[in-house]
């Protein structure tokens, strides 16, 4: 018999299986990489005691940039190009480490960060990949800078093709080259940013025509589309065309959430993301006073937004933007999502049950039998979340525990 074959029993805890429902005493079994029992009075080969712990899923990132490390353009063009690989490596470990089994690259990995993971290279959550942002000329994802010069945190590569498109004939090329380098999911600048120097997060970029574009050789090769989006009318532009994700969303207004509510479009806040612009300037961080004006700008509307959304409904996934902010911070999102009006235990559903469904794993997100087993293991009270990112004590992922 196989070590893997064999029935690891976690015992004596309480389970949040993921679905929303209150944390309740259970065992839980695993073997093979998945869960095969969960009750009471379990037995197994070995057992992980669970007493005064609380057993999770494996929980999700929906929005971070692995080969990102902060946002002082500066001291990114310093680096050798390889570097961000290297980082990428320390990176997938923290973000493991907190907790996070499962994340999504919103723009940077490229295929070998993701195939680095599964081949065991080195450790990390399960990586989902996008590796570009695709943007208009002057929009969110344009390197060029008021100097002339093009500089920007991620440099084209044979991994990460060119996003830049204009039309939908350009938009259907760039989407085939980043679905041919192995996007899982396209990523699209609906509107301006607060990162970058010439436009306006309440602008719309992109037509109605290049994003229907977008979205049918998404489907065409079954993938999706996400979009940063923060302003209303780039919202609406892409949950019209059918994306799947709004990341930001940060000046929803209530004909977006409707629109939202009606074609099941996700929302994926990265409440942490302006704040944390605003703590790197504050740490000194050289950054152009425009962007943090704009983070400034956007952290009250933001919150607001997401309240409402959550308020009416909208399905809310968890995000965090890890990359503008640290790697291994992820769960500083929680208590955000919790300081606009959702329980703890949606915050943790749209962390673990939520994510997976926007993910499209159907074999993640839940504790039950068939699952994988990707399961946390957390001290004390589950649902303070302020104090969650201390309280995570195991991290197992396919049934295998990572060292923490
Ligand atoms: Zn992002």
């Amino acid at each position: 018999m196989t070590n893997s074959a064999l029935r690891t029993v976690f015992s004596g805890g309480l389970v949040f299986d993921g679905t929303g429902a209150d944390p309740a005493p259970a065992d839980v079994v695993v073997a093979d990489g998945r869960i095969v029992d969960v009750g009471t009075g379990l037995d197994g080969d070995t057992a992980v005691d669970c007493t005064g712990r609380t057993l999770l899923p494996g929980l999700f990132d929906c929005h971070v940039h692995l080969t990102l490390n902060g946002i002082g353009l500066l001291g990114a063009l310093q680096k050798p190009f390889s570097y961000q690989f290297f980082e990428a490596a320390v990176n997938l470990r923290r973000t493991l480490q907190a907790g996070i089994t499962t994340v999504r690259d919103a723009a940077g990995a490229d295929l070998g960060v993701k195939q680095a993971v599964e081949d065991g290279l080195v450790p990390g959550p399960r990586v989902q990949i996008s590796i570009g942002l695709i943007s208009q000329t002057g929009g969110h994802g344009d390197n060029w800078m008021p100097s002339g010069q093009c500089a920007g945190l991620a440099v084209p590569h044979p991994g990460r093709p060119p996003a830049i498109a204009d039309g939908p004939d350009e938009m259907r090329s760039t989407a085939r080259t980043l679905l041919r380098a192995g996007a899982e999911v396209l990523k699209v600048c609906t509107t301006g940013g607060v990162l970058s120097p010439r436009d306006d997060p309440r602008h719309s970029q992109f037509t109605p025509a290049e994003l229907d574009v977008l979205v049918a050789e998404a489907s065409a090769q079954g993938r999706y589309v996400m979009a940063h989006a923060q302003g209303a009318d780039g919202i609406k532009n892409a949950v019209r065309a059918g994306v799947r994700s709004i990341e930001h969303g940060i000046h929803l207004d209530d004909e977006a959430i409707d629109l939202m509510l009606r074609h099941g479009t996700w929302l994926v806040p990265t409440l942490i993301a302006p704040v944390a612009v605003i703590r790197a300037a504050e740490a000194g961080v050289q950054i152009p006073d425009a962007m943090v004006r704009k983070a400034r700008e956007v952290t009250e509307a933001h919150t607001d937004s997401v309240r409402r959304a959550a308020e009416a409904g909208v399905r809310i996934a968890m995000g965090t933007d890890s990359g503008i902010g640290p790697h291994g911070t992820n769960l500083d999102e929680l208590p955000l999502m919790e300081a606009c009006g959702m329980t703890p235990g949606e915050v943790l559903a749209a962390t673990t049950s939520s994510s997976a469904r926007l993910l499209g794993y159907d074999d993640l997100g839940t504790v039950e039998p068939g699952r994988r087993a990707d399961l946390v293991l957390v001290e004390g009270d589950a649902y303070d979340l302020t104090a969650l990112p201390a309280n995570v004590t195991e991290v197992w992922k396919d049934g295998v525990r990572a060292a923490v």
